[in-house]
């Protein structure tokens, strides 16, 4: 049906070009030059498709198939364009690309559209230069005020606005993204399951949720040479205790949950004191809510298990939790479908990362489309995708679209 995945490739190498890197990576930090250049090339495509293009004060960009129902809500593909430092080439520009594709492949049916298409490019969703994740698509649902955004500084300290502003790309808030009939984000996975399964295509179900602690024991300071070891109250002792029986009981458990002890430091922190404070880090996560608010009650109770077990003192202190996000049911299954009729495996599963769909859902119906990552590396310059995976996700996702999207399903007439 008129989608050509040499020039979604022809484009893909076009784009790989702005900000690469010598090890075949991309350096193309937010609001940048080499993002400016990355966006005047995907706002030429654009135009020369006879797509109309909008900015919105973010930044972020909307291409638009409009079809005859323009008042409708749009189905809307997307991801975004900016890169981690050394970064790789596929993270985002990917999913722009596809979705662009699949609205130009879409072009010669648009007088029997039920509703716009549009791609989306979303600003930051790194969050490298501006220190926080998805802040184009977290600005217009919401979570961030625009003063916030606006005054971001980087580490040179360059406000987002004046950055935005001398790159051109500061447009109007009218144009932001309001409702939409679905949102629909292919993304690569940035981790190693689909690879290690041997499936082409991941069917996204909803992103996890995290909740993050700092660990505290506290004991008695002391003479590392005159204080026997029945005396002693370590808190350092109860802390590797306790990461170690949260360790296991994790273990035990064999479902989705993850824990990480990222941070661990003592007081005063001397080779011949015996610590007064040991303190942790603790990260949660789980893609269910109510399993996560569980998991976080029981380590807590761990916690303080060790600490009236050693006689130490125990706190953990909450700092920051988000809830994990649940996909559309309706537009999973479609993906299901979608998988089949193509006879594509694929894999149900959950993100570890945070996406742009992620604030998106918050529009409408959302769903995620994950291709396999080489060895799962991402946000370096190793980061891979073999093209005959992209192939069967342009596929899969082209369906997808023409079922949500098409007042007629064309038989498969490819
Ligand atoms: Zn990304």
């Amino acid at each position: 049906m008129g989608m050509k995945v040499e020039r979604l490739k022809r484009r893909f190498d076009e784009m790989a070009q702005i900000g690469a890197t010598e090890r075949g990576g991309v350096h193309r930090l937010a609001l940048s030059d080499l993002d400016r250049e990355a966006r005047d090339l995907w706002t030429h495509w654009s135009e020369e498709a006879g797509f109309k293009v909008r900015v919105d004060d973010f930044g972020n960009m909307f291409a638009r198939l409009e079809g005859n129902f323009p008042e409708k809500k749009p189905i809307v593909l997307g991801s975004h364009l900016d890169s981690v430092p050394k970064g790789g080439k596929f993270d985002g520009t990917l999913g722009v690309l596809v979705g662009f594709e699949i609205i130009e492949s879409l072009q010669e049916k648009a007088e029997d559209l039920s509703c716009p298409l549009e791609v989306a490019v979303f600003t930051n969703e790194e969050g490298a230069r501006f220190p926080t994740p998805m802040l184009g698509s977290g600005a217009i649902t919401g979570v961030f005020s625009k003063q916030h955004v606006y005054d971001m500084q980087d580490d040179d300290g360059k406000r987002f606005e004046d950055e935005l502003k001398r790159i051109g790309y500061q447009g109007e808030e009218k144009n932001r993204l309001k409702e939409v009939e679905a949102f629909i984000e292919l993304h690569i996975e940035q981790g190693p399951l689909l690879e290690a399964r041997e499936k082409p295509v991941g069917v996204v179900k909803g992103i996890q949720g995290l909740s993050w602690h700092r660990v505290q024991f506290i004991g008695e300071s002391d003479h590392a040479g005159t204080t026997p070891l029945e005396h002693r109250k370590d808190p350092l002792l109860s802390a590797v205790k306790a990461i170690s029986r949260i360790n296991n009981w994790i273990h035990r458990l064999e479902d989705e949950t993850l824990v990480t002890f990222g941070k661990f430091d003592t007081l005063p922190g001397s080779i011949n004191v015996i610590p007064s404070e040991a303190v942790f880090s603790l990260d949660i996560r789980h893609p269910d809510h109510s399993v996560l608010l569980d998991r976080v009650e029981t380590v807590k109770h761990l916690i303080r298990e060790v600490a009236l077990e050693d006689d130490t003192q125990s706190l953990c202190e909450d700092l920051s939790f988000m809830p994990p996000v649940a996909f559309d049911e309706s537009l999973i299954d479609t993906l299901r479908e979608s998988c089949r009729a193509n006879e594509i495996d694929y894999l149900e599963m959950f993100s570890g990362a945070g996406h742009d769909a992620m604030y998106i859902d918050r529009l409408g119906k959302t769903v995620m489309i994950f291709t396999p990552s080489q060895a799962g590396k991402s946000h370096c310059e190793e980061e891979e995708t073999d093209w005959e995976d992209i192939e069967k996700a342009l596929r899969v996702m082209h369906d997808n679209v023409a079922r949500l999207a098409l007042t007629h399903q064309p038989a498969a007439d490819e």
